[in-house]
């Protein structure tokens, strides 16, 4: 995004309209807020206007979304018709997504940016009752999202035809790898007319992507706009050190020290994830938990409330990691960092979206160590480790954590001190009455504007955030 704002000082400023983009899709781009292209959207959209085959490296928040998207809606606009018929209305771009909240995400772009045309588009996916969604793909639609088993499923049950695809898109390719989708896409893509453009976005680039890409795509043009495995940066990563079970007043702290307005908290597991959410709310935060386990419609609901503002804190397991756009998100937390390091990369990609900025602070025990070295080896940059001295306020005893606040105050600054048997000596009751004052969700941030960090020390919350140049 950077280079794009030099770019475009020195140069001419390159536009939406320079790329040869169709007036309908021009209109709905300004009432979406868009007026320069990113550098995803500037590589692709001319190379997929022209009609062949695409393999790009673009990690999420650059914009890919609108790079294959609106390039495909102009293609199909000379097919574009206002016919009631179903018959008019066939399946032409096929988008495959991994998760359902992707591809809800990308189907509600898609609608946005052919707001102005006749094109329909729908979204299918699993978890919910395949019968609420074959009636909408009967009416006819020519841009469909989906996963790829409901993708399956529909056309198990023949309320579904392929038959006249001419683009498909394959996003978040490496995600779906993962997820194990290989047999699922041989059997998707075996039923497609042979003749199709198809454009295929990864954020990374593993030699399965490459073996993926040499299977499905022709000649296709390789675009990569960050050095593959690359994190945002937009992005301030920091690492905490810290013991697991500490990990929960460390992190209730930070929330409330940071008056933090929207924040997601990774777990590895669902079970931690509800334990966290359940622990947050009786601190007075507004938490709610969001993983594989939670209905289609709670994740929706949870997301939404997320979004609106409604819900501060949103503890969620790596389904949610990928894929959820929340313009300006400022903060996501690791509270225990993923064992597979793409998924880091995907995690932090949920702040610093479109240019934004954001904090990604992680959280590390002593046995976590080795999935860091592991991250730092893929995101080729050692994360700067911030000491962190835990402050546990009295008021923690009257929690279900008493285990943790039966040493109130543990510093991480060395780990071999971390992991010794003898600690400092506990403190019988917090020395700052803030902690002790109950926690206000809507309230002003503190009104000298500082916060302590771990040590003690006062520092602007900007500056804990990031957003500032750490004092020395
Ligand atoms: P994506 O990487 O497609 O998930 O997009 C990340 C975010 O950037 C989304 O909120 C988009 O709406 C937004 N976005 C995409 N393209 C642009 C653009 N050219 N200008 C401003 N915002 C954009």
């Amino acid at each position: 995004m950077t280079d794009l704002v030099t770019e475009a000082v020195n140069s001419e400023v390159p536009s939406f309209s320079t790329l040869g983009l169709a007036p309908e899709l021009l209109r709905s781009l300004t009432d979406s807020g868009y007026t320069t292209p990113t550098p995803i959207q500037l590589q692709a959209i001319p190379v997929a206007l022209a009609g062949g085959d695409l393999m790009a490296g673009a990690q999420t928040g650059t914009g890919k979304t609108a790079a294959f998207a609106l390039p495909l809606l102009q293609k199909l606009l000379p097919l574009a018709n206002s016919s009631t018929s179903p018959a008019k209305h066939p399946v032409r771009a096929l988008i495959l997504t991994p998760t359902r909240e992707l591809a809800i995400q990308v189907e509600e772009s898609v609608k946005a940016y052919a707001k102005h045309t006749q094109l329909r588009s729908l979204v299918v996916y699993g978890g919910v009752d395949i019968r609420t969604q074959t009636p909408h793909l009967k009416t006819g639609i020519e841009v469909l999202v989906a996963t790829p088993g409901r993708l399956l499923d529909h056309i198990e049950q023949k309320t579904l035809q392929l038959g006249q695809v001419q683009m498909l898109v394959l996003d978040e390719a490496d995600r779906m790898l993962d997820m194990g989708f290989m047999p699922d896409l041989r059997r998707i893509l075996a039923l497609l007319p042979k003749q199709r453009q198809n454009l295929m976005f990864s954020a990374t680039f593993s030699n399965e992507i490459k073996k993926l890409a040499d299977e499905f795509l022709t000649k296709p043009q390789l675009i990569e706009v960050a050095r593959s495995n690359a994190t945002n940066d937009n992005v301030t990563q920091k690492v905490y050190q810290v013991a697991q079970s500490d990990k929960e007043a460390l992190l209730i702290q930070l929330l409330k020290q940071a008056d933090a307005k929207q924040v997601i908290i990774f777990t590895k597991t669902k079970i931690t994830a509800s334990r966290l959410s359940r622990s947050l709310i009786k601190e007075g935060i507004i938490a709610d938990a969001i993983h594989g386990d939670k209905t289609q419609q709670e994740r929706i609901k949870a997301l939404d409330a997320f979004k609106a503002g409604t819900v501060t804190a949103l503890v969620a397991t790596d389904v949610a990691a990928r894929g959820l756009d929340i313009s300006e998100l400022p903060m996501v937390i690791n509270y225990e960092i993923p064992s597979a390091p793409e998924d880091y990369v995907h995690r932090i990609g949920r702040t610093g979206r479109a240019g934004a900025l954001g904090v990604a602070i992680s959280f590390v025990s002593d046995d976590e160590e080795k999935y860091l070295i592991e991250i730092e080896k893929l995101i080729k940059r050692q994360i700067p480790k911030e000491t962190v001295a835990l402050d546990k306020p009295a008021a923690r005893s009257r929690t279900t954590h008493a285990k943790t606040a039966t040493h109130s105050k543990t510093s991480y600054q060395d780990k071999a001190q971390d992991a010794a048997p003898t600690r400092r000596p506990a403190k019988q009751k917090s020395s700052d009455p803030w902690f002790d004052k109950p926690y206000e969700p809507t309230s002003q941030p503190p009104q000298n504007d500082v916060t302590r960090t771990f040590s003690g020390k006062k520092k602007p919350v900007a500056a804990l955030l990031g957003g500032l140049p750490a004092s020395k």
